[in-house]
């Protein structure tokens, strides 16, 4: 495996790339990580696992597009919380692309920079987009989806109340492009960044719920709480 980037930004790896050239199969975890919970933890591990994937990297989106109008945490502190969560997992990573582009975060604008990122290293590389079945379900709505199932396998797992799709059911929707889509089997976690949300602002425990650095987090800058919430996280 390549060198370590856990933690790190693209422009701080070797000549600034997001990968190390080693990098050939590639997930991506597109969110609003508001906050990062366990649950988006644990579908990026197993999917690594079944994928067997050299680098999962978390793309924390600056104005998601589903999101625009609705009151969402500044990107800074989502993208400090996605550090913190993966930190110590050597083929974690987060890409701050989505940060540094202007305008909604369209995942098939992402794709077409990191195949880029590819070319330019020279190396045949496999993206993986990581995404649930409730997402799988409103991708027609998404900007530009052929162009999205052009430029990656997508890695569909299971979001409890919403099962996986059966073979035929994809063939159905995507008829040849069905075989682009990989079901991987996950622990069904219902966590819920919402549910974190709504939790942290009236002072109830996240503890189990998010990592304990993430945690922290959220208290030490008081993120979430509701103005006339007087409770003590930190006990
Ligand atoms: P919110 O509750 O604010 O809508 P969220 O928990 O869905 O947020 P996102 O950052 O929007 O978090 O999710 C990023 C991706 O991870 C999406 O594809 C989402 O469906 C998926 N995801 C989030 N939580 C889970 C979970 N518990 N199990 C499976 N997939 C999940």
């Amino acid at each position: 495996m390549g060198r370590p980037l856990t933690g790190q930004a693209e422009g701080t790896g070797p000549a600034g790339s997001i990968f190390a050239a080693t990098d050939r199969r590639v997930g991506i975890l597109g969110g609003t990580f508001d906050p990062i919970h366990y649950g988006h933890l644990v579908i990026a591990e197993e999917v690594c696992e079944a994928l067997s994937l050299d680098r999962v990297l978390f793309v924390p989106a600056a104005v998601p597009p589903h999101k625009i109008g609705l009151s969402i945490t500044p990107a800074e502190h989502r993208a400090a919380m996605v550090e913190l969560a993966i930190a110590g997992n050597p083929r974690f990573a987060v890409s701050r692309i989505e940060l540094e582009r202007d305008g909604p975060s369209y995942t098939a604008d992402t794709l077409e920079t990191l195949a880029g990122e590819a070319a330019r290293q020279g190396v045949a590389r496999d993206l993986f987009f990581i995404l649930s079945t409730e997402a799988l379900a409103g991708l027609s709505g998404w900007h530009d989806p052929d162009r999205i199932l052009s430029m990656c396998r997508l890695a569909v797992v299971q979001r409890p109340g919403t099962p996986l799709p059966t073979k035929p059911e994809l063939e159905a929707r995507f008829g040849d492009r069905a075989d682009r889509i990989m079901l991987v089997e996950t622990v069904p976690l219902a966590h819920s960044a919402s549910a974190v949300r709504a939790r942290a602002a009236t002072g109830r425990s996240i503890r189990y719920l998010v990592p304990p650095a993430v945690e922290a987090y959220i208290c030490d800058h008081r993120l979430y709480r509701s103005d006339n919430s007087s409770e003590d996280c930190t006990k």
